[in-house]
């Protein structure tokens, strides 16, 4: 008999994890690996927000526990932020500050889930969702999408998924992996739908500021005020501050949700660390050049990326309108013969273009979609050049 759970033998690795530490091992051995896989940044995080951490490291207040829900400054800092982020009213006793956004989405799936209910996702999905959803009994609901519609499902699609054990939607724009940005008149559809049918929203605004021009960002709890009572927002300052290895994400939901879920982080984790949430609150309140530095970067990137790509015979790649992933489709080079090697699959494809041509990209079997491959364009521009003038010479 397995000395390991049921529960925790049936997940899966994070295949973008995986995919990302082969790529840096590759390196580490000297190969000229060019890594599309990674979900971060490629800037530093912004020195007033190291100095921040410094200056908290010295401090012996934050050498103790803390509040589990987080430091009260922060809490707050959230809080502001979030109301006008959203346009929405919410409070400090709303937020949860949690170790990263990760953890923040394993705190609302263990506060809300049962065993049997149904939580619907759309594909192509960030690959912690259903594994999280499963770990608490849930039962994920895929509602596919494709490039024809910019990886976007309609709530007609969304109401085929819809039982009576239906719990909850997962709802993510800009999304990864695909980029895609949701409009204001769709999110509100979309909401509206989830509040006539009492099914609670966890909204991922985890790249709600990384939104290229020409696509606006709108938040499900603003445009849906009825949700408010059956709505949990997942965020951190990962990936608008280039602050991934910090660790820092939060929830903001209805305060009877918040109660619970500080019960259960008081068991759990305790507060995170003090030193990090200091560096958050400083990220979150002090100035945001960073990000409008980081977007331009990625908005030229992207283009480049994109049309790179599309030049490729057999690639077909809608332009992202937000985050850092292009999601092309690769299946028109299946069933194709390169280098005297037939590429079957997508995931045989990712296979492929890390032995061939030093390049990782992960595969969109990861994402609940084969055929597909996300690509980060959160690397630098001559990398991203090389790397994709790789793979237009590897299938050509
Ligand atoms: N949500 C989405 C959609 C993400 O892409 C990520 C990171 N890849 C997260 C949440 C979690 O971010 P973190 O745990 O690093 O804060």
């Amino acid at each position: 008999m397995s000395e390991i759970s049921t529960r925790v033998s049936k997940i899966a690795e994070s295949a973008t994890l995986a995919v990302d530490a082969k790529a840096k091992a590759l390196k580490a051995e000297g190969k000229p690996v060019i890594g599309f896989g990674a979900g971060e940044p490629d800037f530093p995080t912004p020195p007033h927000v190291v100095e921040a951490a410094k200056a908290a490291a010295e401090n012996p207040a934050n050498h103790r526990y803390t509040p589990a829900s987080g430091l009260p400054d922060l809490r707050t800092a959230i809080a502001e932020a979030t109301s006008r982020d959203d346009q929405i009213q919410v409070s400090a006793d709303q937020v949860v500050v949690t170790n990263g956004g990760k953890q923040a989405i394993f705190n609302t799936m263990a506060t809300l889930i049962n065993p049997g209910d149904e939580v619907i996702i759309q594909a192509p999905y960030w690959v912690t969702y259903p594994e999280v959803v499963q770990v608490f009994g849930g039962v994920p609901k895929i509602v596919m999408s494709d490039e024809t519609t910019n990886y976007k499902v309609t709530v007609k699609e969304l109401e085929k998924a819809r039982s009576l054990k239906t719990k909850m939607l997962i709802f993510v724009s800009p999304s990864n992996p695909t980029g895609t940005v949701y409009t204001p008149e769709e999110i509100q559809t979309i909401g509206k739908w989830a509040a006539k049918h009492e099914i609670w929203v966890m909204t991922d605004e985890i790249y709600q500021h990384l939104v290229y021009p020409g696509n606006q960002y709108a938040s499900i709890l603003n445009l849906v005020p009825d949700l408010a009572e059956r709505c949990v927002i997942v965020s951190g300052v990962a990936k608008t501050y280039a602050m991934t290895g910090w660790r820092v994400g939060w929830t903001v939901g209805p305060k009877n949700f918040t109660k619970a879920s500080i019960n259960l982080q008081s068991h759990m984790t305790s507060n995170v660390s003090n030193v990090a949430q200091r560096a958050a609150l400083a990220a979150i309140s002090g100035p945001q050049d960073i990000v409008k530095t980081m977007l331009e970067s990625f908005d030229k990137r992207r283009q480049t990326m994109v049309k790179m790509l599309n030049d490729i015979d057999g690639v077909n790649c809608p332009m992202p309108g937000g985050a850092f992933y292009a999601y092309p489709s690769v299946k028109g080079l299946l069933g194709k013969t390169f280098n005297g090697k037939t590429i079957n699959s997508s995931m045989e494809l990712a296979e492929f273009a890390l032995d061939e041509a030093n390049v990782a990209l992960v595969p969109g079997e990861a994402f609940g979609t084969p055929g597909y491959v996300r690509m980060s364009y959160a690397l630098g521009d001559d990398d991203l050049i090389e790397g994709v003038a790789r793979l237009q010479k590897l299938f050509s």
